[in-house]
């Protein structure tokens, strides 16, 4: 036999171990995996000698802002920025605009993302409301949804008014909808109690509390906790087996709060005591919160978190299922207002986070067996994609991240993708970097270049992929 590609002399690493093998690629899959003795013949081959290769990066959380806010990112520049930070597939969010949370702008938005996309992909739909949530899952290969609890009291973006489900009833009705049709659908949620997040919101301005810290008490503080139970809490009781918390680690990032609770509750400590209630939930690492190594607070590097000791031994006793960056692109303008309560949130993810949790890697803090689990198969197994994605394996797709874990290198914004062209990250120095992104046996990000066209992505869609 004669296969197309083959990735010679890496070592494959999976949750559980690594090993030296040859990765042989035909027609997008892999078909053979071994030693090089017996691997066949192939018109391309990639020598991977000294380098480690991992199952392709799935990101179960990017913003590329289409349709609506093209200028801060699109599907082209977002896609070729996560390919070029590993990833091998997004889901992108809702809250563009229009918002996605009806049939006919989820089949809009999956045109537009399949005409401009580098990686593959898949849209989660906005569930706003029981009897579209039916219709959009139903009729298109949406692999799951969307909700968004918070709305901010005076901003519309990101937090979209129309897109929020806050109220007790309503949400339970989505998730009595959605158990109906498939107790296994994966749900991302923002947690948040609206009302408790009002009030914190509006006693911190009468305060004239006005840095950084303020501004995660007022929106992603204590609210973000309640909401998380209540949102728990109603998946457990309607029997929802793929309720992802997202964010965890927001709410640690108050270096001097202003407000004085006796009991401080924060998303990790909650999700840490529901999954030792034996409650089926999945938890999203929001890594920038552990990452962050600056503590002095400016705009650019305002995600300063005082303990990440706390986070890192969340990481450790299997806290979290998932972990990135989000990728929420704000321009660097509408991020860095005088005023802290004008200043757009977001930061710019995709790109960046392999780096800089390689250099973890590096450091000693994780292995990569475990970044694997958490950044390829548990997204796939998540999405109930796995092990078309998400895995190294003979009949699996052929995605996958070549990685010099050795080699040294500096955070440079002006080498980003992403449309709006800055990073959190900017100066910092990083040991490990991507070499290669290949989707489905074609090469599209070889060493700081994109290498295919938009639109060679493809839509995952469930009926072909579960
Ligand atoms: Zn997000």
């Amino acid at each position: 036999m004669s296969v197309d590609l083959v990735i010679k002399n890496g070592t494959i690493h999976t949750s559980s171990n690594s090993y030296a093998a040859d990765i042989a690629i035909k027609d997008g899959l892999i078909v053979h995996l071994g030693s090089s003795v017996t691997t066949p013949s192939a018109t391309e081959i990639i020598d991977a000698t000294g380098k480690e290769i991992l199952p392709g990066l799935v990101n179960q959380h990017v913003h590329f802002r289409e349709p609506g806010q093209t200028h801060k990112e699109d599907f082209e520049k977002g896609s070729q920025a996560a390919a070029a930070g590993g990833y091998t597939m997004y889901m992108d969010m809702p809250n563009c605009t229009p918002i996605t949370n009806t049939l006919e702008r989820y089949q809009d938005k999956v045109a537009l993302a399949s005409e401009k996309s580098l990686i593959d992909h898949n849209s989660w739909a906005g569930a706003t409301d029981p009897d579209e949530v039916v219709k959009i899952y139903n009729n298109t290969g949406n692999l799951g949804f969307k909700i968004f609890m918070h709305r901010h009291p005076e901003v519309d973006y990101p937090y979209v008014p129309e897109l929020a489900v806050y109220e007790t009833n309503r949400l339970y009705n989505i998730f009595d909808a959605i158990a109906k049709m498939d107790k296994n659908i994966p749900i991302s949620i923002h947690p948040s109690d609206v009302p408790l997040a009002d009030e914190l919101f509006y006693r911190l301005k009468a305060m004239g509390a006005d840095d950084y810290s303020a501004l995660r008490e007022g929106k992603d503080g204590m609210n973000m906790t309640l909401g998380c139970f209540e949102a728990a809490f109603l998946a457990h009781i309607t029997g929802l087996k793929h309720l992802n918390i997202l964010h965890l680690g927001f709410n640690e990032i108050t270096p001097k709060p202003h407000l004085d609770f006796e009991n401080r509750v924060t998303l990790v400590d909650l999700v840490r005591k529901l999954k030792s209630w034996g409650w089926d939930l999945h938890a999203e690492a929001e890594a920038s919160a552990f990452l962050q190594r600056d503590p002095s607070v400016n705009w650019k590097r305002r995600w300063y978190t005082p303990d990440n000791e706390k986070l890192w031994k969340a990481l450790d006793d299997e806290v979290f299922d998932l972990m990135l960056i989000e990728h929420a692109p704000q321009l660097e303008e509408e991020a860095n207002k005088p005023d802290v309560w004008d200043a757009a949130s977001g930061l710019l993810g995709a790109q960046d986070f392999l780096p800089l949790i390689l250099t973890e890697v590096n450091n000693g803090r994780l292995t990569l067996n475990k970044l694997v689990k958490m950044t390829s198969e548990n997204p796939a197994k998540f999405l109930g994609i796995y092990p078309k994605k998400g895995a190294i394996q003979v009949g699996s797709d052929a995605d996958i991240t070549i990685i010099d874990l050795n080699r040294k290198s500096v955070i440079d914004e002006s080498k980003t993708f992403a449309k709006a062209g800055w990073s959190s990250f900017d100066g910092y120095d990083v040991i490990g970097v991507p070499t290669q992104t290949i989707v489905r046996g074609t090469v599209v990000y070889d060493e700081g270049e994109i290498t295919a066209d938009p639109g060679y992505g493809k839509y995952i869609d469930k009926n072909e992929y579960r």
